[in-house]
């Protein structure tokens, strides 16, 4: 898993590089479960890469499902006893999840919790669920259970059981706000990649614009399958190759069908949006992929300000018009 995210950074940063000086820093580390890397090109500054990291540390601290004391997880202690008052980061992820979870009628929902506990993808002990245990969490996997507090601040679960999970959407947050950091302290050119959710500032130091690799989801070496030219803009990407399983010969991945409480299974491999920030751009790729083409298409198609890349699973490729992208490899076609 960990190798996979190394080689995905590498890719990025290498088509970063082009056409800059070949020497200069960037710091690495592993935070939201996922290699984070961050590209300062004009005066890096170890305090810079220290306020960013810090600021990412403090994301998931408040965001994670893992650490007992994060808000999500006191969030999930109570689900259906109490609301929980929560950090202002917290409720204003959680308010955009839910935005987005009612925009794509409910493909992305924060709530899908109890689905990723009981499938343990990307934990030691992934496994394919009875229809019984599914049936059971179904339920519970409701966004519009999900009850904000404006005044208090507070997140209400209505029912017991019920899980948040943040993690199609907080990556893409952390992205944005490790950005604002960066244009704060005056830099005016860095990429920020947490993990492939990637930020771009500024422009490279010939003025031209940034180049981003698309993963080839069938190639974990870190090869792409073309490249996108992009202004300052989030570039995620959902797809069947960031974390899964195998068992009996069939591949489980992570991003889960709310409805059916499986692995999203249609022709696509992989949607990469691209957005004006890194957090709307996380969570509608999450929700397309989820869609499909036909209605994840329909669904960009909607929205200003938002470019797609579709990989289907029979190697074609198709984008969104405006979307500036060239194909590179000889396995893909338009
Ligand atoms: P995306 O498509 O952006 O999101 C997929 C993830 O969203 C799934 O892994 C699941 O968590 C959730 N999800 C699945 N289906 C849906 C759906 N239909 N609607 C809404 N959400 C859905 N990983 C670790 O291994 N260890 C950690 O300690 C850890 N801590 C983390 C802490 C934070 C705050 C965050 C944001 C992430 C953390 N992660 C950790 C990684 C996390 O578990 C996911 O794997 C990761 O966020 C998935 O990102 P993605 O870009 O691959 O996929
Ligand atoms: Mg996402």
């Amino acid at each position: 898993m960990l190798n996979r995210h190394v080689f995905r950074c590498c890719a990025v940063f290498v088509l970063a590089l082009t056409g800059c000086i070949r020497d200069e820093p960037s710091r690495a580390e592993f935070v939201l479960g996922t290699v984070c890397n961050i590209t300062l090109f004009d005066q890096a500054r170890a305090q810079v890469y220290r306020d960013v990291f810090a600021r990412i540390r403090e994301i998931e601290n408040h965001m994670s499902v893992n650490l007992p004391n994060s808000d999500i997880a006191r969030i999930n202690a109570a689900a259906g006893i109490t609301p929980v008052q929560v950090h202002d980061d917290v409720f204003y992820v959680i308010e955009r999840s839910l935005y987005f979870a009612g925009l794509s009628g409910g493909a992305l929902d924060p709530a899908v919790g109890p689905l990723v506990s009981l499938w343990g993808i990307g934990t030691d002990n992934p496994r394919v669920p009875s229809q019984t245990e599914i049936d059971s969490v179904l339920p519970l996997v409701n966004w519009q259970n999900i009850e904000l507090d404006y005044s208090a601040r507070s997140v209400f679960l209505k029912q017991p059981g019920m899980a948040l999970d943040l993690g199609a959407i907080a990556k893409g947050f952390a992205a944005d706000e490790a950005a604002a950091i960066i244009k704060k302290a005056g830099l005016k050119r860095a990429i920020i990649d947490l993990g492939g959710d990637i930020i771009t500032s500024g422009k490279k130091r010939d003025r031209s614009s940034w180049k981003v690799g698309i993963q080839d989801p069938l190639d974990n070496r870190g090869s792409y399958i073309g490249v996108v030219t992009v202004g300052e803009q989030g570039i995620v990407t959902s797809g069947v190759y960031e974390r899964y399983f195998e068992a009996e010969g069939e591949r489980y991945h992570h991003i889960f069908s709310p409805q059916r409480g499986f692995p999203a299974d249609n022709d696509l491999m992989s949607v990469t949006i691209i957005a004006d920030n890194a957090m709307d751009a996380d969570a509608l790729s999450t929700a397309v992929f989820v869609l499909g083409y036909e209605k994840g298409r329909a669904l960009v198609d909607s929205l200003d300000g938002f470019q797609a890349i579709f990989v289907f699973r029979d190697n074609n490729v198709r984008i969104t018009p405006g979307t500036d992208f060239v194909l590179t490899s000889e396995d893909y076609r338009f």
